[in-house]
């Protein structure tokens, strides 16, 4: 995949995506572009038409709202931005000059839906961004980037708004960081955007997801701007004024990528052999815990043992998790690392089982 920038000057960093989450009113719309024309943002971002979860909430002001991006455009030269989800929507934005196209998260969770776009777009050189989908699927995040590709887009970045969760979280959608960075690993020339807001839902929490995504080397940030946040018509607890934009943009410490600082490289080459090092020895305890784990798997067949011993594993999971803690290690991390050990053993005990079972 050969990508391009996505915006005219490809070493524009950080890139600053802003505007309401939906185009309400013209004079909103105005009324935020000129605020945020002055603190010199990429890319004016407002949504025509809305997915919304249920009929009957407010679902964009659709294309008539497009006259007012164009004015947007005239007035304050900033370049914008519009979510697409049809082909009728593509076309819309297309006569009315609109800069760069995104693809929401309820569209890329879709590969109907993104080919009808991608068909629509053929032939046509504009930006596309494209938004993570609804669940942690990264396979149908790429699958959105290659049907956008296919069409002949080469100016292509991507928005991580987070991941929809069941159960108790801070944010609204959870951002499962991981998942962004493996996308950034396998596609390392994409524009990899933030969208805080949707991770967030709220706004005490924007800044520190915003430097956190700068702190893992994020291409930029997309954030909703609302003139009169709690007057508005969707997502109002998100939207923050664009006197707070501001002051967000102007605390967020922006990291360089690399340096060519010879003191910096060789102190970091250092502790990263140290790393390798602690990883290599990380994986020969554990292939160890495995063959132990193997001889009892051996042992609990001949006395046709089941291979779970729930007690057993309620106990290393009670001990091992207060030991790690007591070593600064979260909980989170002590339990996620212990329950996959656990599955492996059990899948190799079980695969001893059935072999056994065969020979017998
Ligand atoms: C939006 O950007 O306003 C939007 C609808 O976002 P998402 O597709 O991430 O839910
Ligand atoms: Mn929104």
């Amino acid at each position: 995949m050969k990508l391009q920038s996505i915006l005219e000057n490809p070493h524009k960093r950080p890139i600053i995506i802003a505007g309401p989450c939906s185009a309400e009113t013209e004079e909103q719309v105005l009324q935020t572009a000129r605020e945020l024309a002055k603190q010199n943002i990429d890319l004016f971002r407002s949504g025509i038409w809305k997915p919304r979860t249920r009929p009957g909430s407010f679902e964009g002001v659709g294309a008539p709202g497009l006259k007012w991006l164009k004015r947007v455009k005239e007035e304050t030269g900033l370049k914008v931005t519009t979510e697409v989800a049809k082909a009728e929507h593509v076309y819309e934005a297309f006569k009315h000059n609109i800069d760069v196209l995104w693809l929401g998260a309820r569209t890329t969770v879709n590969p109907f839906s993104v080919q009808e776009v991608a068909d629509a777009i053929q032939g046509v050189d504009i930006p596309v961004l494209i938004k993570n989908p609804i669940n942690p699927d990264l396979g149908l995040w790429i699958g959105a980037i290659e049907r956008i590709y296919k069409a002949g887009v080469s100016r292509i970045g991507v928005i991580h708004r987070g991941f929809s969760y069941h159960g108790e979280t801070p944010y609204r959608n959870v951002p499962r960081w991981q998942i962004a960075i493996e996308l950034k690993r396998q596609f390392p020339d994409l524009a990899m955007i933030c969208d805080n807001s949707h991770i967030c839902g709220r706004r005490d929490t924007l800044f520190e997801v915003a430097q956190q995504a700068m702190d893992l080397n994020y291409d930029g940030i997309m954030t909703e701007v609302h003139p009169t946040p709690d007057e508005a018509w969707s997502d109002a607890k998100q939207q923050i004024t664009p006197a707070q934009f501001k002051e967000l943009v102007d605390q967020l410490v922006f990291r360089e990528p690399t340096t060519d600082n010879i003191e910096f490289l060789e102190t970091l080459d250092h502790l990263r052999k140290e790393i390798d090092h602690i990883d290599n020895e990380l994986f020969n305890l554990l292939a160890q815990r495995m063959e132990l784990a193997d001889s009892i798997g051996q042992y609990k067949k001949r006395n046709n043992i089941a291979i779970l011993q729930s007690s057993r594993w309620n106990e290393i999971l009670e001990t091992m998790s207060a030991k790690g803690q007591a070593k600064g290690l979260s909980k989170d991390f002590v339990t996620t690392i212990l329950r996959e050990i656990h599955q492996e053993s059990i899948n190799r005990q079980e695969a001893i089982m059935t072999s056994q079972e065969a020979k017998a």
